[in-house]
């Protein structure tokens, strides 16, 4: 089966202008023929490209509000940066207009957070994870590693994401409580990012989601304020402090009660990070959260706040929450073992020259060559993001050096020199009196 990506392009608002290709942190994106192509066993869903293109030429494809009509039960999963978008409504507002739109019940993501954070907590106090253990809560991030630094997979903390975490409790208490079958309950988070959309596709750790759909926090965010405006407020928000804190960055770290972690926003700046601990230079590093969006969830390309903005607004909400340190739930609800990984994150290959270790080792020395050949300008007009990603689609067939317009030129220049002196010739017969 193929594998589902959120991030997608709009070939017809395309204008092939390269501002997307250097922003991708696996250089994923390409542009040929005027118009942008996407690597798709390369792409880590992140939003970059998105965020970036002026041209509103790639999009997030998220799931149609018309899905909930296939359900007889339906449950909204907002996700903690959710309560950063509004500037006047509270938690407990959103919630109750949440189930005006239609859906029947409300599970925090924020509440499901608390417990991957205690979970983590025990399963880093037992001390036999592989330091530093890396935070799997960003979908972008997980990826990310799978595709450029296959070697600390099982760094990755092996727990559920809130998300998921939530989808399973939220199924599991609805059957009991309406004695449906799974099948009639419909479980939709509220995303703030495709990363999101993909991995409710593409599940992390394990075989299949209980997501039954992602839908866009933009998409809601109208819906909401509408809804708002009447709604009637119930008491329905269970979340603390810690819970809701994961909407920014650090609010996981936190969460580890680990003073030996370090948390970092921006897929390029974790990427950076990631190379630090691949190169073993963060061994006595206990606990690393890395999110690809700059200031953690707020920042994702889905939501409609400002970061900055909502990064504010979900720290002043935090303040007026509950500072407990254990989640409320009840242990019977759900134990470790529900939320454990239970399949293993495969190595991608994507980024290999090739299977065989020889024929790899033939190519990277054609790349070389090629690429000493290249004016390492990096500038981006052969379409690919470096020269040095120019010199490997050369050496695979992708791409010709005359995409270069460096190379290119000076070709011109030479056969227009070459054309000036043939044109100059004069064939003998006609040269009369020259010897
Ligand atoms: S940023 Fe990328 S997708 Fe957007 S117009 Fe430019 S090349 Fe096309
Ligand atoms: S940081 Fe949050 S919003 Fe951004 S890609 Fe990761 S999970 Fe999605």
């Amino acid at each position: 089966m193929s594998y589902f990506h959120s991030v997608t392009l709009d070939k017809d608002r395309c204008r092939g202008c390269t501002n997307c290709i250097k922003r991708c942190p696996t250089e994923a994106i390409r542009v040929r023929d005027g118009k942008a192509r996407i690597i798709n066993e390369r792409c880590i869903d992140c939003g970059e490209c998105i965020r970036v293109c002026p041209y509103h030429a790639k999009l997030a494809v998220t799931d149609s509000l018309d899905m909930m009509k296939n359900f007889k039960y339906k449950i909204a999963l907002p996700a903690p940066s959710l309560y950063g978008q509004f500037r006047d409504l509270t938690i407990n507002q959103i919630l109750s207009a949440l189930l005006d739109i239609g859906f029947d019940e409300v599970f925090e993501v924020a509440y499901a957070a608390e417990i991957v954070s205690k979970f983590t907590r025990e399963a880093l106090a037992k001390g036999n994870l592989k330091k530093p253990v890396i935070s799997s809560a960003c979908p972008a991030v997980v990826r990310l590693v799978q595709i450029k630094f296959p070697s600390l997979i099982d760094n990755l903390l092996d727990i559920c994401s809130p998300m998921d975490t939530a989808a399973i409790l939220a199924k599991k208490e609805a059957i009991k409580k309406t004695g449906l079958n799974e099948e009639e309950i419909g479980v939709f988070f509220i995303s703030p990012c495709a990363a999101k959309v993909t991995s409710g596709k593409n599940p992390i750790g394990i075989e299949k989601s209980k997501i039954d759909g992602v839908f866009s926090m933009k998409e809601i965010y109208g819906l909401i304020i509408e809804k708002a405006k009447t709604t009637v407020v119930r008491d329905l928000s269970k979340a603390s402090m810690i819970g809701v804190g994961w909407a920014n960055s650090g609010g996981e770290a936190f969460g580890t009660f680990t003073e030996n972690s370090i948390y970092v926003d921006g897929i390029h700046n974790v990427v950076d990070i990631l190379e630090e601990i691949e190169l073993g230079k963060l061994n006595d590093l206990d606990f690393f959260e890395g999110l690809a969006c700059i200031g953690g969830c707020i920042g994702g390309p889905l939501t409609v706040e400002n970061n900055f903005v909502a990064k504010n607004r979900i720290r002043k909400l935090t303040e007026k929450l509950p500072k407990r340190e254990e989640p409320m739930f009840d242990e019977k609800d759900i134990d470790f073992e529900e939320v454990k990984w239970k399949k293993k994150i495969e190595k991608s290959e994507v980024m290999k020259l090739d299977k065989d270790i020889s024929k790899a080792l033939e190519m990277m020395k054609q790349i070389d060559t090629q690429y000493k050949a290249l004016p390492g300008l990096d500038c981006g007009s052969c379409g690919s993001p470096t020269c040095r990603a120019l010199a490997e689609d050369i050496v695979k067939g992708y791409a010709t050096e005359y995409d270069c317009i460096f190379i290119l030129k000076d070709k011109i220049k030479n056969l227009s020199q070459e054309l000036n002196e043939l044109a100059g010739k004069i064939p003998p017969v006609l040269s009369e009196g020259k010897e």
